[in-house]
């Protein structure tokens, strides 16, 4: 399937200011597939589909990913949004054809992040962050310039703030936010 093609079908599944979030993704993803030497296709494909799955209800989303085979963590039944990303790399399989194993984890690690992130992984979890549409984060000036000087400082500033932000919230955090916050902390 093309690209454009993927475009127009995700189109369908998320709402219209969703859509233009993928595309600012997807074009931001480009960008830094050139900066560090990525398939730039590959962080094309991985952009356009890493939210198609955003709108499933919350209910389906728990037994679509039973269903198909991928285990849903105690954490993820609390806050089932963040399964978006698990249902986003199977229906990119089931519903794109998508086969490549490195454009599924990038999906799949969107949101939470992990530790030992492939270039990939790490070129749309940032894109996700500094696209154009964002304007929530105060530190976003500081890590849009970084993430095209220093990939992993650019990580470790998203995870930091994020952190920051879900700590202060009082709301739920994934344990692999913080697996991959630790990691990457210490890697420094
Ligand atoms: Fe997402
Ligand atoms: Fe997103």
């Amino acid at each position: 399937m093309t690209i454009e093609k993927m475009k127009n079908r995700v189109r369908e599944m998320i709402t219209d200011k969703r859509y233009e979030h993928t595309l600012g993704v997807e074009y931001t993803a480009c960008c830094l597939a050139y900066r560090y030497g990525a398939d730039p296709i590959k962080a094309r494909i991985a952009a356009v589909l890493h939210d198609c799955a955003k709108y499933v209800p919350h209910a389906r989303m728990v037994e679509e990913c039973e269903e198909a085979g991928c285990p849903v963590s105690d954490s993820e039944r609390k806050n089932p949004a963040l399964l978006h990303a698990k249902l986003g790399a199977v229906y990119a399989e089931k519903y794109f054809g998508i086969r490549d194993p490195e454009i599924l984890s990038a999906i799949l690690w969107h949101t939470t992040g992990k530790p030992d992130m492939s270039l990939l992984d790490k070129i749309i979890y940032i894109a996700d962050y500094i696209e154009p549409n964002r304007d929530k984060s105060p530190i976003l000036a500081q890590v849009r310039k970084e993430a095209f000087h220093d990939i992993d400082r650019c990580l470790i500033l998203i995870m930091e703030g994020m952190m920051n932000y879900l700590t202060r919230q009082n709301d739920l955090m994934d344990p692999m936010t913080k697996n991959a916050y630790d990691y990457y902390r210490t890697a420094d």
